[in-house]
């Protein structure tokens, strides 16, 4: 997966593939799925939802630039992979998933592993988490019909944020950047993801 779909796409940054290369995708899927975990394709997780295509999981982590301090809010958490990945990655990371089966199985299997820089939260992750912020990196895995101002205005002075924006069904990935009270952006491409739903979704 690490050669074959994401270093030959341009993946690059060591980091990111290191961390990929270490955390088990196939215990993230359902166990009738485990086969094809480390295909070129997102999968079904339960709920209606699915854990991102492998490229798709290090485009991402990759535009987030960590380098290992970072405080990290995520929303999304689903199967708990991309989670995983960033608490190899970040000093903290804060989580929120709005189907209640879905965060207790990914708390499940964080715990298991031992991440000890994880919290889950329950509820629409949209609004964010206004008391813990600032955040130096935001990440939705879940598509935006638009920029969320109330998650923009919790990311921290040279944050980043990255999530699709756009339609129901297709989004563009976007990069967001801080510098103090401008933002400037830089679109990733284009992809499919899963609409968030809640007050800043759909
Ligand atoms: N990153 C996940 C993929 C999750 S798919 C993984 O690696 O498995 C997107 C997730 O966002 C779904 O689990 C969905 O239930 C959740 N979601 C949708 N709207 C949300 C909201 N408003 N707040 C928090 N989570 C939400």
């Amino acid at each position: 997966m690490v050669e074959r779909q994401l270093r030959r796409r341009g993946i690059t940054d060591s980091r990111v593939l290191a961390a990929m290369t270490r955390v088990p995708r196939h215990r993230f899927v359902p166990p009738e799925r485990q086969w094809e975990a480390y295909a070129d394709y997102p999968l079904p997780i339960g709920a209606g939802q699915t854990i991102s295509q492998p490229y798709i999981v290090a485009l991402m982590t990759a535009a987030l630039e960590l380098t290992g301090t970072e405080k990290i809010l995520e929303i999304g958490t689903g199967s708990g992979y991309q989670t995983a990945i960033l608490a190899e990655l970040a000093r903290e990371v804060r989580t929120i998933e709005r189907i209640t089966a879905l965060s207790l199985a990914a708390q499940d299997r964080l715990r298991t592993w031992g991440y000890a820089n994880v919290r889950f939260f329950i509820g629409d992750g949209t609004v964010g988490l206004p008391d813990e912020a600032p955040f130096d990196r935001i990440i939705a895995t879940g598509g935006f019909p638009r920029l969320p101002a109330l998650l923009l205005a919790q990311l921290a002075d040279s944050g980043i944020f990255v999530a699709p924006v756009g339609g129901r069904t297709f989004q563009h990935l976007l990069q967001v950047r801080k510098h103090g009270d401008t933002f400037t952006q830089a679109d990733l491409g284009g992809c499919r993801f899963v609409p968030l739903t809640g007050k800043e979704g759909w």
